[in-house]
């Protein structure tokens, strides 16, 4: 839609639907179901959302098309670009709620980080999204919408996103449906053409949708750790409290891994909290026997928490114990903590969201 007053259209989004349901809905609206697939490939392909511009789409059908459907689910309202090359895009929903996607390059690769709720319902202690408290979970629609606004912006340079992280705001797996639907559009090979294997959706810990997950797709798992101790998780990441670390990985021990793959384990270095070396022994003896890498992320402190990062000779003495253990590790360097874009830093400047009556 080339209009600004989509805001308040009845007309029904045309991101969020798969492309067996919007062949379908075409179908029944009188068009032919491969006109889905051309649609398809200009949004997700190329981030075309104006149907104006879709040149092998006659101008009859466009404007047909125009007074049913709109392909308007968030409003870009700034581009924040990292000194590192990280790039933050400020997204609004049609009901006025701000939402943050960050784009990652790393040699290769552009990862883009996709939000799955305004705001969060998990109350971490350590985490900026956590202050917002849960506004409600984004539509399909709106989360494939972030991913069009960052084709369109890596398409100004002649680039592609290649891999998709569920780490934004919010935890996936309480709006499992939607994510669901997301990533089937996305390894849609018509529509975003992501492997299953580019795509890691990241959960502080709800166990019984772990296995769901698995279950209804094939990406890959990241679990945000943290701690070692239920006494310290507990403290650190409240959900531990409903499922503790026993179950917790029980579930990964459980879940489909591709052959030489692995699940990413995140582990927040917090200074003095949970880094000491039996903080490290600790770690190796719960992850053994579970195909694992850890990623350790030194605190991107903000002002909405206590916590303090680590010097870095006690990240690498950290890191080396882990590896003394054989057990694969990185430390994930903060990216974009100058525009607020680091992990666990989104939504910092954001105001507190209402809670739905
Ligand atoms: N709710 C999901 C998805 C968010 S991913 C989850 O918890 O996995 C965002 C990642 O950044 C999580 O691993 C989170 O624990 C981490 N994080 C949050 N606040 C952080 C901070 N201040 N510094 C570093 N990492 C942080």
């Amino acid at each position: 839609m080339s209009t600004s007053s989509s805001v308040d259209s009845p007309c029904v989004p045309l991101l969020g639907h798969t492309r067996e349901e919007l062949r379908e809905l075409f179908g029944s609206a009188g068009l032919r179901p491969y006109r889905a697939d051309q649609l398809l490939r200009w949004i997700y392909g190329r981030g075309v959302l104006a149907l104006e511009d879709m040149s092998d789409i006659g101008r009859g059908l466009r404007s047909d098309l125009e007074g049913r459907f709109t392909t308007r689910s968030l409003e870009l309202d700034a581009l924040h670009s990292s000194q590192d090359g990280t790039r933050k895009l400020a997204l609004r929903t049609l009901d006025g709620a701000r939402i943050e996607s960050v784009i990652i390059p790393d040699g290769r690769r552009r990862t883009v980080c996709l939000s799955s709720q305004i705001g969060c319902s998990l109350d971490c202690s350590f985490c900026a999204t956590a202050r917002l408290g849960l506004g409600r979970n984004l539509r399909a629609d709106e989360i494939l919408a972030q991913w069009v606004e960052a084709v369109r912006v890596l398409a100004e340079v002649e680039e592609r996103p290649t891999h998709v992280v569920f780490m934004g705001m919010g935890e996936p797996l309480l709006n499992l449906a939607n994510v669901v639907r997301a990533i089937r559009v996305l390894t849609d090979p018509q529509a975003g053409g992501i492997s299953p294997r580019r795509i890691t959706v990241s959960t502080a810990g709800i166990v019984p949708r772990i296995a769901e997950l698995g279950r209804r797709t094939r990406a890959r798992l990241a679990i945000s750790l943290h701690a070692t101790t239920d006494a310290l998780r507990d403290e650190l990441v409240p959900i531990n409290r409903r499922f503790p670390l026993e179950r917790l990985l029980e579930a990964c021990r459980d879940y489909p891994v591709a052959r030489r793959d692995r699940i990413s384990f995140e582990y927040i270095l917090l200074r003095d909290v949970n880094d000491s070396d039996s903080d490290a022994k600790r770690l190796c003896a719960l992850l053994h026997g579970i195909p694992a890498k850890v990623n350790l992320i030194p605190m991107n402190e903000h002002g909405g928490a206590p916590y303090r990062r680590p010097d870095e000779a006690r990240i690498e003495g950290f890191a080396e114990q882990l590896a003394k253990a054989h057990l694969a590790v990185s430390v994930r360097r903060s990216r974009g903590d100058d525009i607020l874009a680091a992990c666990g830093q989104l939504g910092a400047l954001a105001p507190r969201t209402q809670a739905p009556g």
